[in-house]
């Protein structure tokens, strides 16, 4: 069966474009394959976050994946930091590692020019140890963004010339998974093309319903509709695709036609498209909230899913610890 592995970085806080982009798919393919999602702490400290940051992003993070559907029952949900077998993985493949090839990535020439006080090491490496995540479980398919798409090049090269190195055939080449044909992309309120953390307009699972209707009611409209059955502009076109994911058919067709015999208001198109968000978001928030107050129970769900992660990184490192010629 094929393993699936997402790493989630603990930055912020979901919102709706993670949700319809990607957790969602997630809780649907825990019933279709193998697989393992954990939290990147140890790639989080190439910006050196403090320690108490640590510890509360990830299990905030945790937190929210929970409330979304991810069950530790049909999936290893683990964080990087408690599964070490990882870290010698990421040594072998850095002895492996060209400067050169490293220096090429787009993103590492990004955050170098971002960042020039504080181009580490860890941060040149990023590719062998996101190798080293997917390697550990010999996973087979990665759901990513294009954002990743060189960082997954880089994983297959670096599995590939293990493989030749060695002349084995250990580790199974692993491959993007796209979750396009899955998922929603989710459109900024603010007009822009997409929600994001980076954008400043998002819609995050955890707000509540009055702070939900304030975001909706300030999208972004335009004068109306300026013949019948006209093309909807994108700032249009976006209120519908939120309708599409949020709420029923029925009342998506009737503001669509609404729209298109040019009797639409957009106060009401969104009075009811916050209250589909609010109605699609409050089991989920509930959840968090409950998550959230209980440290205990989310501290036995990263230990169990560690222990759980660390029998399969456990066989793969010994099985690389023969291949390379040490002592098992
Ligand atoms: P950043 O601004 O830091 O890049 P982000 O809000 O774009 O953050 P990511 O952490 O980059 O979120 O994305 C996590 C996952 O959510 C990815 O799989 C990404 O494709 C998906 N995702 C993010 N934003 C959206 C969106 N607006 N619509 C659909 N999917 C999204
Ligand atoms: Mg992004």
């Amino acid at each position: 069966m094929d393993i699936v592995l997402s790493g989630i970085r603990p930055t912020g806080n979901l919102h709706l474009g993670n949700y319809y982009g990607a957790v969602k798919s997630f809780v649907k393919l825990q019933d279709e394959f193998n697989c393992y999602f954990f939290i990147a702490d140890w790639h989080s400290l190439t910006t050196h976050p403090k320690p108490e940051d640590i510890r509360r992003s990830a299990r905030t993070i945790l937190a929210e994946y929970l409330a979304c559907g991810l069950d530790p029952k049909k999936s290893t949900i683990y964080i990087q930091s408690d599964v070490p077998e990882t870290i010698e993985l990421y040594l072998y493949l850095n002895m492996n590692a060209y400067l050169g090839e490293l220096e090429r990535v787009t993103s590492f020439k990004e955050k170098a020019r971002k960042q020039p006080d504080n181009v580490n090491a860890g941060l040149l490496t990023y590719p062998t140890l996101m190798a080293a995540d997917i390697l550990i479980h010999r996973s087979t398919k990665v759901p990513v963004g294009k954002d990743q798409e060189q960082n997954m090049e880089m994983a297959r090269l670096y599995a590939n010339r293990f493989n030749n190195k060695y002349g084995v055939d250990y580790f199974p080449i692993p491959q993007s998974f796209s979750l396009a044909g899955r998922g929603i992309k989710i459109p900024g309120l603010d007009g822009s093309g997409k929600m994001g953390k980076s954008e400043g307009n998002c819609i995050y699972l955890y707000d509540d319903p009055a702070v939900i209707r304030k975001k909706v009611m300030r999208a972004v409209t335009d004068a109306g509709p300026q013949a019948p059955n006209s093309e909807k502009p994108e700032v249009i076109q976006n209120l519908f695709t939120l309708l599409g994911a949020v709420s029923s058919k029925e009342t998506y067709d009737y503001f669509d036609e609404k729209w298109n015999d040019m009797s639409i208001r957009y106060g009401d198109l969104k009075k009811q498209l916050a209250q589909d968000i609010i109605d699609t978001l409050t089991p989920i928030r509930e959840r968090i909230a409950e998550y959230s107050a209980n440290t205990e129970l989310l501290d036995r769900i990263a230990l169990e899913g560690a222990e759980k992660a660390r029998v399969s990184a456990a066989k793969t490192l010994r099985d690389v610890r023969e291949i390379i010629g040490f002592r098992v």
